[in-house]
């Protein structure tokens, strides 16, 4: 990669307070004076650069965090939103209309898997779920009325890596719209420089990082940005999942540790999955030689903020990995939430929780196996006691 640091950029970016304080002030209001009425008049129309009319809209505040996480995305712009799903649906909403169809991987959010399998339907947008690490699978289900590439950098909860350099030269050639959700792997990859088009984060995982709120973040050209919020067909102003002022400014504060985090969330997931790896264990992290896409991750990450927090551990059965899970809470390993990012270790069994969207035998058919634990590896000081006291529950249960 080149000498684009997503962590100095955000640095570099100062806001004061309206009395000089270090922090920029809150914006605490829905609605703006104007000091003419033509001033309104233009703004309505799009017209008046840095006016505020209405905080559905945008807002001092929420314009701050958005520009950081341009800058951390190296794009343009960004518009913040309630939550993820806040920043996904409008944006496929606002690429696609009746008779469209998105090509997506078949291993992404729960969420966002229910969206275009249930409720895009309804609007006569189509999708085809396929297998993203397979380029010409993905090549092949394009059709003429194909609008959207969509996927996760490293999915939910599979972590396969999307090729994104790969899959952008197909958008282009097919004339598509490449969209990212770069939830799981924020800093670490750059989307936007890879060549997508679109990329969107869940704010609520990493990027917050303190499991207090919901929050969501498209990034993308200045052109798509004002597209989203305009007020005639905007999706974003439109469908109105707008955050609340006084929580962009509190998670703008958080994304000023994000580098520091991911850097610790990194080492500890490296160091459990090498060490799990070595017991024996089905493991499955990006930072793992026997990981599929090992060299294809290495080769898109800023090495700095290493392979991510996410690991998966394959212990056999739904009955072990639930007991695994109430042990491990019992003895204060971690939590058994579902979420990630959080500075202390979550664990869930996807099957059953943020992937039961999925049927039962498509579960199968993409490896989403009974026995699988999400792991989102906290921010532990020492590892290696987490990692021995993880390992005296496994022997506890003959998982180990
Ligand atoms: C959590 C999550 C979402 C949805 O975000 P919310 O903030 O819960 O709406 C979308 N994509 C991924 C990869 C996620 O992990």
């Amino acid at each position: 990669m080149s000498t684009f640091n997503p962590a100095d950029n955000i640095q570099d970016l100062q806001y004061f307070g309206e009395f000089g304080g270090v922090n920029p002030s809150i914006s605490d209001s829905s609605t703006y004076t104007f000091l003419s009425a033509k001033t309104m008049f233009d703004t309505f129309e799009g017209n008046a650069e840095g006016c505020y009319l209405y905080s559905r809209h945008s807002s001092p505040s929420n314009l701050y965090l958005g520009q950081a996480l341009a800058a951390m995305e190296g794009t343009e712009a960004a518009n913040v939103a309630a939550s993820g799903m806040g920043a996904i649906t409008p944006v496929l909403m606002q690429l696609c209309g009746a008779g469209d169809h998105i090509v997506s991987s078949r291993t992404i959010y729960g969420g966002t898997y229910a969206f275009l399998k249930n409720f895009a339907p309804k609007f006569n947008i189509s999708t085809t779920f396929i297998d993203i690490t397979k380029l010409d699978k993905v090549e092949a289900a394009i059709t003429p009325n194909t609008k959207v590439l969509y996927c996760e950098t490293v999915s939910n909860p599979l972590l396969e890596v999307a090729d994104i350099e790969g899959l952008a030269k197909i958008a282009k050639k097919h004339n598509l719209k490449l969209v990212v959700d770069n939830t799981f792997s924020p800093l670490s990859v750059a989307p936007g420089k890879l060549g997508a088009d679109v990329v969107i984060h869940s704010l609520t995982k990493f990027i917050n990082g303190s499991s207090d709120t919901v929050g969501g973040v498209v990034c993308g050209t200045q052109q798509f940005i004002d597209d989203l919020r305009n007020v005639n067909d905007g999706a974003s102003m439109l469908l109105g999942p707008t955050m609340d002022s006084l929580r962009a400014a509190s998670i703008l504060k958080n994304l000023r540790t994000l580098h520091i985090r991911m850097k610790q969330h990194s080492h500890n997931a490296m160091y459990l999955a090498q060490k799990f790896e070595k017991d024996g264990l089905k493991v499955v992290y990006p930072g793992l030689e026997s990981h599929s896409s090992h060299k294809l991750y290495a080769s898109m990450i800023n090495p700095e903020y290493g392979f991510g927090g996410m690991m998966t551990i394959d212990v056999g059965s739904l009955d072990k990995a639930n007991e695994l899970m109430e042990l491990m809470q019992e003895k204060n390993l971690g939590y058994l939430a579902v979420s990630l990012g959080f500075y202390k270790t979550l664990f869930s069994a996807p099957g059953t929780s943020t992937s039961s969207e999925i049927p039962l035998e498509e579960q199968q058919e993409m490896g989403l196996t009974d026995g699988l634990i999400r792991f989102s590896i906290g921010l532990d000081n020492d590892i290696e006691r987490t990692y021995q006291m993880m390992k005296h529950c496994m022997m506890e249960l003959n998982i180990l």
